[in-house]
């Protein structure tokens, strides 16, 4: 699209349509209409997708990835209107890590998807018995999710299906349809009609695709309380399912590291898209040798990162994306302080501003089973905890029923590695957090969910595998 107004405009339901309006988190104001699409439209996608499918599935590897090229070109070229319409409605700011990062990692995550090779394996050829392992498409593929980040998580979701052979049909968040809809009409440039569709509507919706006989799988991206629903609506249809949900990312800071030097990286680990990130960094171990000097450079870090407006391009940190959020934000750090913890910075919102700004936010001293601790905030507010032992710290790490992502921050890199193989954590990632990539797969343990995505392993997770024996 060559302007935001016509990338909006191709979005915005006609006259007549059952519409809603979606506000700008940061200011109140209304960004645009959203179609309110009912389990009726949710019908009519399914059955556009299933009459598309065949004729995907029969392009074969090279066509599809050949269309999942062009799509991250077209997504490229519209990058700049994705982004400033993504900032608008999610309220991430357009630089940092996050709305054009987001846009970018779109293009990024369609171009590897498409160019990950997955051959079928022979699995036994020893004279008497030859077996080969192939994935074939499932069919339609229904796609769940949060509101985040709603570009980037649809391309983790639609990209392997459509590669795999698969039609999709996407149930965006009620928060952010607007940037999963315009992300969509770019993506549509290069597809075939019908075989992608966005149907933007509630709860309501999101069930009757979770249960639907002619949806063969389900990519959910969420919290874990829907994703156990989910569980629940798809058994009597028995769907594959791919389940990204909620996390509670530890990071132990061992004795050796240099706080100077990490401080940065771990503001970022936590605070990326103003902490609203799955697997951010969401309770920080420190020892007690130098729980003082993390404690002062990552307040310093974090009063030095402006937070405002995202469409102010010297801001790198945003709003909560709803009240919802906000209240939960406000509701942990106020527990925090009750409980007579030390905030180093923020935990003041100023209640006069228009948007949902909850300042960035440092709490020390505080306690293991403080809520700020044990309850997954999702927003600018970081608990650090002191531990004496390694195994204290290990020990604290796995106490939760979640297991995304988690850290290990140490100058002694073998020491590091010990420590992470001891973490129960789909992800522990060594002297960063949270770093993404389409060649690594990604999943969580425990109530994190299950399935992985990304790599010739996401790509296996939306096929069917079939072996052919003789
Ligand atoms: P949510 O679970 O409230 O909603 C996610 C989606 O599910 C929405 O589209 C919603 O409409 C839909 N939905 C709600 N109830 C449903 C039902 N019964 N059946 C089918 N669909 C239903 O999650 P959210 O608040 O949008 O996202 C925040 C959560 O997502 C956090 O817990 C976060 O940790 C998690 N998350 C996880 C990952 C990951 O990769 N593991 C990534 C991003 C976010």
């Amino acid at each position: 699209m060559e302007t935001y107004d016509a990338l909006l405009a191709s979005i915005t339901p006609a006259t007549g349509q059952n519409s809603r309006t979606i506000l700008d988190p940061a200011t109140g104001e209304a960004v645009g209409q959203a179609p309110v699409h009912t389990v009726e439209d949710l019908e009519a996608a399914i059955a556009a997708a299933a009459t598309a499918q065949p004729e995907w599935a029969a392009l074969g590897h090279d066509a599809r990835s050949a269309a999942l090229m062009k799509a991250a070109d077209a997504v490229e070229r519209s990058a700049e209107e994705l982004a400033q319409l993504l900032s608008r409605e999610q309220g991430k700011p357009l630089n940092g890590p996050n709305a054009r990062f987001e846009v970018g990692a779109c293009a990024a995550w369609l171009r590897a998807t498409a160019a990950t090779p997955l051959d079928p394996e022979t699995v036994v050829d020893d004279g008497e018995t030859r077996a080969e392992l192939h994935y074939r498409p499932i069919g339609v593929v229904g796609a769940i999710g949060p509101w985040n980040w709603p570009m980037m998580i649809t391309v983790w979701q639609i990209a392997p299906a459509l590669r795999m052979g698969n039609a999709v049909v996407v149930k965006p968040s009620e928060y952010t349809p607007l940037s999963v809809l315009a992300l969509a009409a770019i993506i549509n440039e290069e597809l075939p009609d019908g075989l992608l569709t966005v149907v933007s509507g509630g709860r309501d919706v999101g069930e009757a695709l979770a249960s639907h006989d002619a949806i063969g799988k389900v990519m959910f991206t969420g919290s874990t309380a829907t994703g156990k629903a989910i569980i629940r609506s798809s058994a009597d249809t028995v769907k594959r399912l791919t389940l990204e949900l909620g996390g509670n990312d530890a990071g132990i800071v061992l004795p050796d590291s240099d706080p100077k030097a990490i401080a940065e990286g771990l503001f970022w680990g936590a605070f990326i898209n103003t902490g609203q990130t799955c697997a951010a960094l969401k309770r920080l171990y420190v020892h007690e040798s130098q729980y003082d000097a993390v404690c002062t450079e990552l307040t310093a870090v974090a009063a030095a990162m402006p937070m405002g407006n995202g469409l102010d391009e010297n801001n790198v940190l945003g709003p909560l994306q709803n009240r919802q959020q906000y209240d939960i934000v406000a509701r942990l750090v106020e527990a925090a302080k009750a409980s007579g913890a030390r905030v180093l910075i923020g935990g003041n919102p100023d209640a006069d501003q228009p948007g949902n700004f909850y300042p960035t936010t440092l709490v020390a001293d505080i306690d293991n089973d403080n809520p700020l601790v044990a309850e997954e905030q999702f927003g600018p507010a970081l608990p650090i905890i002191k531990y004496s032992t390694v195994d204290e710290a290990v020990a604290k790490a796995n106490a939760l029923d979640v297991g995304l992502g988690a850290s290990v921050w140490s100058s002694d890199l073998g020491a590091a590695r010990e420590v992470a193989s001891r973490i129960q954590a789909g992800t522990v990632w060594i002297n960063k957090h949270g770093a993404v990539d389409p060649r690594v797969p990604f999943g969580g343990a425990k109530q994190s969910g299950y399935g992985l995505e990304f790599g010739a392993e996401g790509l296996k997770a939306l096929g069917v595998p079939q072996v052919i024996n003789g």
